[in-house]
């Protein structure tokens, strides 16, 4: 067992920081005063070769999950809502291109995708289903040609952003639940689609759109895998992406964590330095201690998703203790910079609320020990 990450990615690494510093850092505060994230940033990140999909021979391919790992946990530890942005693009939209998409379809959209100048999103959450995922209400009608899509995704990140949209709806009514949904790849400049940002706290700059479907049609060659496998597909999907959204919720544990440090060395209460009482010095070794246990479970679903083995209990814990673990360390960060932590603008501010979405996306904590139960008991 090798618990080293190997030089090339700790080189890439040192790259990334670079890269973040010239085409991120100092643009932050508008994108958040805007609650907005400039499409030339995921260009940037496309060209720059940062997403976790890229083109390897002229074909759609996935960096190896640890060096994601490293690229997602740094994004979020500046910026857990432009984490997310990313995240949706790459792991929910492309990477359902990757896994169901035909060549054509690849070859139309994927590229670009991966190159960041067409933007991605996925929606299957309705008012109706979230942790119910197959509970969904949109409809898909065959007609000649192609589908007529109807009904409304609820809560879709990047929903306003993107160019295209992956979604989910009953194509098969009066089949059993787990055969009647497909998948559709949904030009969201198409005739019959509103779009309607919603006002939220969380994970800005990135956003949070409802989309409405007013028979939209969607070609034929659009469909994505199988007619009637929808349900499963967006399940596999979700199961990717809980490896790099546990890798956003360590990020911003992370981010929180430092900040707090820094100002734990410099903060003086009392005569003297809130790093030189004992308490608090021991609350920074137990929340490090438990940074450090979510990470190794991380790094546990990377290997066995890279190794091509069965990641789903491990994607599912590591989603549930690094949500625990961002909870317990951003609110403890929050607390230690005082009343200034409710100022909006200020830096800590926004990693409890972050968290918060966190432990919403890719399946709630409920949802993980669903996960983690239905995996382990067939062991015993
Ligand atoms: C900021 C943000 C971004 C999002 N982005 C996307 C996106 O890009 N695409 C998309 O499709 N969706 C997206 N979502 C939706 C997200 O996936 C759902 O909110 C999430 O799955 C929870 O579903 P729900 O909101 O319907 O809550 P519900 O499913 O109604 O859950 C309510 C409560 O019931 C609990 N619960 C659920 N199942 C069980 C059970 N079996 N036993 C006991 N308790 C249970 C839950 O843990 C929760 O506490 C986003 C949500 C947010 C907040």
């Amino acid at each position: 067992m090798d618990f080293s990450i190997p030089q090339p990615f700790t080189e890439e690494m040192d790259r990334f920081k670079l890269f973040l510093k010239k085409h991120m850092v100092p643009k932050l505060s508008n994108w958040y005063r805007d609650r907005e994230i400039p499409r030339n940033f995921f260009r940037d990140m496309g060209q720059g070769g940062w997403f976790g999909i890229y083109l390897k021979d002229n074909e759609l391919t996935q960096y190896s999950a640890l060096r994601s790992e490293l690229i997602v946990e740094k994004l979020a530890s500046i910026s857990p809502g432009v984490a997310v942005a990313t995240l949706a693009h790459v792991d929910l939209g492309l990477t359902a291109l990757y896994l169901f998409g035909s060549k054509q379809l690849k070859n139309d959209y994927g590229k670009s995708a991966v190159r960041g100048e067409t933007l991605m999103c996925l929606g299957n959450s309705e008012s109706s289903a979230g942790s119910d995922v197959a509970n969904i209400s949109m409809t898909s009608e065959k007609v000649e040609g192609g589908w007529l899509l109807n009904g409304t995704k609820a809560f879709i990140t990047n929903g306003l952003i993107s160019d295209l949209a992956v979604i989910t709806a009953i194509s098969d009514a009066a089949a059993p639940r787990n055969k009647r949904l497909s998948m559709f790849l949904v030009n969201l400049a198409a005739e019959g689609i509103h779009r309607k940002k919603l006002n939220k706290q969380v994970w800005l700059p990135s956003d949070l759109t409802r989309i409405q479907f007013k028979n939209v049609f969607v070609p034929g060659d659009h469909l994505l895998g199988e007619r009637g496998k929808g349900l499963q597909q967006v399940l596999k999907i979700f199961s990717y992406s809980r490896v790099p959204i546990s890798a956003l919720t360590l990020g911003t544990a992370v981010g929180a964590f430092e900040l707090a440090v820094a100002h734990a060395k410099k903060r003086k209460i009392f005569g003297k330095e809130l790093v030189d009482f004992q308490a608090k010095a021991f609350e920074i070794a137990d929340l490090y201690a438990k940074m450090e246990a979510a990470r190794l479970m991380i790094y546990r679903a990377c290997e066995a998703l890279d190794s091509g083995n069965d990641f789903r209990l491990e994607a599912s814990l590591a989603k549930y203790l690094s949500v625990m673990t961002a909870r317990e360390v951003t609110t403890w960060a929050a607390d230690l910079f005082g009343a200034v932590s409710v100022i909006s603008e200020h830096p800590i501010h926004k990693f409890p609320m972050d968290v918060w979405a966190s432990s919403l996306g890719e399946g709630t904590q409920d949802v993980q020990k669903l996960v983690i139960f239905r995996e382990i008991i067939k062991n015993f």
